[in-house]
This record gives C-alpha cells, sequence and structure tokens, in this order.
C-alpha cells in the first residue's frame, strides 16, 4: 500500500510502489519528491523516469546509481531489484559444488556438479590452480560473477571436475593512452570495463547491452551490440592481446601462460573461445574517443 501525502510517495505496506509521472519532452518526471519503504529510503527530487521506447510500452526509472526497467503498468517492486547470486553453490566451503547461470537452470534443466571451486585474483593464483589440477589430471572449466549464458557452457563432465570462477579476477591491468588500449583481467564486468575506459577518456564503440557479463565471457560467446560501423558490433573485435592459461606437460610445470599479441596468428581463433581453450587470464582492448 502507498499512502501519498504532500508530494511524498511513502510505502506503508509491503515494497509495491504505485509510479506517477508526468511526460515533459519525451521524459517523465516523478510526481512527488521521496520514496521510502521496507527495502528502499531515498531521497528522489528530480527523479527521472526516462522514456525508453517509442512505443512508450516501456520506461526506465533511474535512482541514484541505479536505473530500474518498468512496462507502463504502473506497479513496480524495488525490493526484488537486487543482482544474481554467483551461480556456484557449494555444499561446504568450496568443495562439492553445483553451478548453474543467473536464470537458475540451463536449457536443458541439467543441474552441474564439480568437487570443488576455486577464486582466484592473480594470474599466478591462476598458473598454480590450473597446474595442480592438470598435474591430478583434473577437469576444468571457467565460471563467472552471473553466468549469464542459457546454454550449459560452463558444465563438466562428471562430478570431481573444478570450477574456476573470475569473480574476483575483476581489476584493470594497464593503460596506455597512447595508443589508446587497456589491459583488463577477464572477469571484470563491462559495466566497470566501461566506467574504467571512461576514467581514462576512452570508450568502446559498441557492446552488449547488458552491462552483467564478463569481458572473458562475452569474448567467449562472440557477444555483440548492434551495428557493422568499423570493425563491427562484436566486443572480440577490439581485442589486440589475450593471456591464456593451459595445461601443460610436467617439464613445462604442468601450466604455461600463452600470449596472443596483436598479428599472433592464433589471434582471431582463440577471441571467440568458447571457454575450451584454457583460462583468459588477461585480455587487451583498443577503445576509441567517446
Ligand atoms: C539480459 C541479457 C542480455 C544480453 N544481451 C546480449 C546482447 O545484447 N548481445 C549479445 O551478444 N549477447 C547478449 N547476451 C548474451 C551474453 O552476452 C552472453 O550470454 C555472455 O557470454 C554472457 O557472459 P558471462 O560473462 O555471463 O559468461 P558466461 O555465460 O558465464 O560464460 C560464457 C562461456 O565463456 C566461458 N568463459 C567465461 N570467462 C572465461 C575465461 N576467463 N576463460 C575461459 N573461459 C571463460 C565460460 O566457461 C562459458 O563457456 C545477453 C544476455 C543476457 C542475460
Amino acid at each position: 500500500m502507498v499512502r501519498v501525502e504532500d508530494m511524498v510517495f511513502e510505502i506503508v505496506e509491503d515494497s509495491l510502489i504505485v509510479m506517477k509521472g508526468v511526460r515533459m519532452n519525451n521524459m517523465y518526471y516523478l510526481i512527488g519528491s521521496s520514496v521510502t519503504g521496507r527495502e528502499l529510503a531515498t531521497s528522489v527530487d528530480s527523479t527521472r523516469l526516462r522514456h525508453l521506447e517509442l512505443s512508450h510500452s516501456s520506461i526506465d526509472l533511474e535512482m541514484g546509481a541505479q536505473t530500474y526497467n518498468l512496462k507502463s503498468s504502473e506497479h513496480f517492486d524495488v525490493s526484488k531489484k537486487t543482482p544474481p547470486d554467483d551461480p556456484i553453490k557449494c555444499v561446504s566451503g568450496l568443495v562439492d559444488c553445483t553451478v548453474t547461470n543467473s536464470y537458475g537452470a540451463f536449457s536443458d534443466q541439467a543441474t552441474c556438479r564439480a568437487s570443488a571451486a576455486v577464486y582466484p585474483t592473480s594470474e599466478n593464483e591462476l598458473i598454480n590452480i590450473v597446474a595442480s589440477a592438470t598435474k591430478a589430471n583434473r577437469k576444468m572449466k571457467v565460471a563467472t560473477r552471473y553466468g549469464h549464458s542459457r546454454p550449459n557452457l560452463v558444465c563438466l563432465k562428471g562430478n570431481d571436475g573444478l570450477l574456476i570462477s573470475t569473480k574476483s579476477l575483476n581489476k584493470v591491468i594497464s593503460v596506455n593512452k597512447t595508443s589508446m588500449t587497456m589491459t583488463f583481467q577477464s572477469g571484470i564486468l563491462l559495466r566497470d570495463l566501461i566506467d574504467e575506459a571512461a576514467k581514462v577518456g576512452m570508450a568502446l564503440p559498441y557492446g552488449p547491452y547488458w552491462w552483467g557479463v564478463t569481458l572473458g565471457g562475452m569474448l567467449g560467446t562472440g557477444a555483440h551490440g548492434s551495428s557493422i560501423w568499423g570493425k563491427g558490433g562484436a566486443v572480440h573485435e577490439n581485442v589486440v592481446g589475450l593471456r591464456i592459461i593451459t595445461p601443460a606437460e610436467a617439464r613445462e610445470g604442468y601450466a604455461k601462460v600463452r600470449v596472443l599479441d596483436e598479428g599472433h596468428p592464433d589471434l582471431d581463433a582463440a577471441k571467440v573461445h568458447l571457454g575450451v581453450l584454457g583460462v583468459i587470464s588477461q585480455v587487451s582492448l583498443d577503445f576509441m574517443f567517446p
């Protein structure tokens, strides 16, 4: 239930908000100046309901740092707008795990199991993980922060494999303003990648419209925006370097780093990797000025 008094929206029961706005110059402005409720207490002076679709069937509510998409119906439950959980769930600690995607089920409804999960934070940790798993003849797959693919690409054959999550591999490694390139750990979210690039005056020409995907996941599936201008709309068109950790012979320490720079004959083949060419540790992208 919502009480509206003196231009204040107050949620007095549950978390349902009835939005009322006026439209001016294709922009909706919230009538009222603050919204409060069990899950939310915020002042929303001049909150804008951004007009999204020409059909007027959908609008965005920009509230602080977050944007909520609303259908033109006026019902909106703020309490449900939380990010999906980690797709990896373990029975105890980091052993005896299952993995799913952000929808909670793969397209074939399979439950995928692994005997353990690891969360490396650096390339060195990644190398050690791949080396010990290779030595133990263990299968490995890479999972991401949310796991947005519907197909079960991340599933391992059998129940005794190892899931390597890139959740904590989410940092900027280097920035080169002269060549307009940046290098990232592969688990960085598209949202953070865009923000970090913007801080140094750079921008990706295109990307998927959903920013909860990771750099490694986008490359793995050939994720793209919607234009063929310039190099085209796919994120992998902007890749100028990859560092991939793969299993190796015992004499090489059971793991090695494969560095594919621009011009390397394997770079094009490795960009859209489907998660089967090793663990992508770092990715270098070229950017443009916004
Ligand atoms: C709401 C929504 C909107 C979308 N919009 C678009 C869109 O506009 N355009 C588009 O093209 N796609 C779109 N997609 C699809 C999305 O781009 C793909 O599902 C993307 O691959 C998901 O990325 P992820 O980081 O969640 O990767 P995941 O789904 O977790 O992983 C994908 C594959 O890559 C592998 N992988 C991930 N990281 C690594 C790594 N570091 N090393 C090795 N293997 C790795 C995984 O093992 C898996 O095989 C959308 C998806 C959603 C849910």
